[in-house]
């Protein structure tokens, strides 16, 4: 059984009875047979219908919004923020898919030569809570419009949203096995991955879930994409413009109640702004409507469950135990975690070095620019960076010492269906959205004629 509960006041909200072996194999078999049908169809018509899925979406957006607080505490306004996005990358490739994944000629000595994209077929898409319509969108718009078909085993407490996903594909006329959600725990992905009709799977969520999945995979000679936990910077050089980054700072660790791959985690400052940086950061901070993720008012809402919250709290705890220094909140409550910013963190401590995904900043002073790319860097991720300066030569300078998948420049690290998203170390691998996106997961069919 798997149990949706809100966060935010304990209550069930359903439970959904799990597939039986039987039904999970039938399941793979109708989405084998849909690719069969499916992968013939146009550009033309399967951008018909991902338009349709971005208006479904876009008519919709409260009451899917609502359905994502509910089980996972996310302010709503944020919540239809983010339905909004799933419909932009869903209009992003019905305009974009054709030419992506049209032939591309390549002079050889044959009379001809080229590249075909073609589909692989079924793909299975291992999804976290965090952001439980957006992972999904992220990986299904650009595989059904490159003609694959998905599976998907969606966290096991979002599976109210992963059940509203397939409904909005329903609704906007896709075929019946196109789009699949699985109710099942994750100790069925290994047989699934077993099945010669799965050709490949997407996992976004921890390190020790990826590497569980890419190991099975592997054995199976099954392609994997992994886009795992990241441990951002947010650098602050003394020439900054203060007030912009202070609100792209806040934004950057606070939204979405902290609980973000890409969220700055680690606030590096340089030494001679980060006295004043700090007060005034704190005083942001401060200002940050805590409450009832369904007021509109709502900037942090609960975390998605109290295990997490656990984890975050005991992160704190032993940084604190370390020398780190509460500068602001520390404290939880059942689900909530006050806005938190530490002062004094070092590199050796929890907060520096591990992924914290919850409203939990470490801030760390650096001299100089060669300290700040050491601290940067001095992390098992690989995600992201943002840089924060006016002067364009040292821009130029750094962006190529990160050992980073992107490095944004006065702005927070953020997914854009238009630009690659992924990472590096163990960040994982793989690229999604843009036109690497929709190649990750198709055959590049060499076509050589004389
Ligand atoms: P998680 O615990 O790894 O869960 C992600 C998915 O994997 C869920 O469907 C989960 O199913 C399944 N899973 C968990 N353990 C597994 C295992 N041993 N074998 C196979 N499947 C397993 O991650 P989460 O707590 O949902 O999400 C937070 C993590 O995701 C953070 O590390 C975050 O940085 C990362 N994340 C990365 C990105 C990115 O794009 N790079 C985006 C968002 C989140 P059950 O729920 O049934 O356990």
């Amino acid at each position: 059984m798997k149990i949706s509960v809100n966060p935010f006041n304990g209550k069930k909200i359903y439970e959904f009875k799990e597939l039986n072996s039987n039904n999970l194999q039938s399941r793979v078999k109708l989405a084998d047979e849909t690719f069969n049908s499916w992968r013939k169809t146009t550009f033309e018509e399967r951008s018909r219908l991902m338009n349709n899925a971005a208006k479904e979406l876009k008519n919709n957006k409260e009451r899917y919004g609502a359905i994502i607080t509910n089980e996972m505490g996310k302010p709503l306004s944020q919540a239809i923020v983010e339905i909004e996005k799933c419909a932009w990358v869903c209009e992003y490739y019905a305009a974009n898919a054709a030419e992506q994944l049209k032939e591309e000629p390549i002079e050889t000595d044959a009379d001809l030569s080229y590249v075909r994209y073609e589909p692989i077929g079924v793909v299975l898409a291992v999804m976290p809570w965090n952001y439980p319509f957006w992972q999904v969108f992220r990986f299904a718009a650009p595989n059904l419009m490159a003609g694959n078909v998905g599976v998907l085993k969606h966290a096991s407490n979002v599976m109210m949203s992963a059940q509203m996903i397939q409904e909005v594909f329903e609704n906007a006329g896709f075929p019946k096995g196109c789009f699949q959600n699985l109710i099942i725990g994750s100790e069925k992905i290994e047989v699934l991955l077993e099945n010669e009709l799965i050709r490949a799977v997407t996992l976004t969520g921890s390190k020790p879930a990826g590497s569980s999945v890419a190991s099975t995979a592997g054995q199976h000679i099954k392609k994997s994409v992994l886009e795992l936990g990241g441990n951002n910077a947010l650098v602050v050089f003394e020439d900054a413009d203060i007030e912009k980054t202070l609100e792209v700072c806040v934004k950057a660790r606070f939204q979405n109640t902290g609980q973000s791959c890409i969220a700055g985690k680690r606030l590096l400052l340089q030494q001679s702004i980060a006295k004043e940086f700090v007060q005034k950061y704190k005083d942001k901070v401060e200002a940050l409507t805590c409450g009832n993720p369904l007021d509109k008012d709502t900037y942090i809402g609960v975390m998605a469950r109290e295990d997490l919250a656990e984890e975050l709290e005991k992160q704190v705890s032993d940084s604190v135990k370390m020398g780190a220094r509460v500068l602001l909140g520390g404290k939880r409550e059942g689900c909530f975690f006050e806005p938190t910013i530490l002062t004094k963190v070092d590199e050796a401590m929890p907060v520096f070095k591990e992924e914290t995904f919850g409203p939990v900043i470490g801030i760390t002073t650096f001299e100089n620019e060669v300290d700040a790319v050491n601290l940067v860097n001095n992390s098992e991720f690989g995600l992201g960076v943002s840089i924060f300066t006016v002067d364009r030569k040292r821009v130029n300078r750094l962006i190529p010492q990160f050992y980073e998948g992107a490095v944004f420049v006065n702005e927070l690290v953020k997914s854009d269906p238009r630009l690659p998203f992924g990472g590096v170390k163990t960040s994982g691998y793989g690229r999604e959205l843009s036109s690497h996106g929709i190649r990750e997961l198709v055959n590049k069919k060499t076509v050589y004629i004389t």
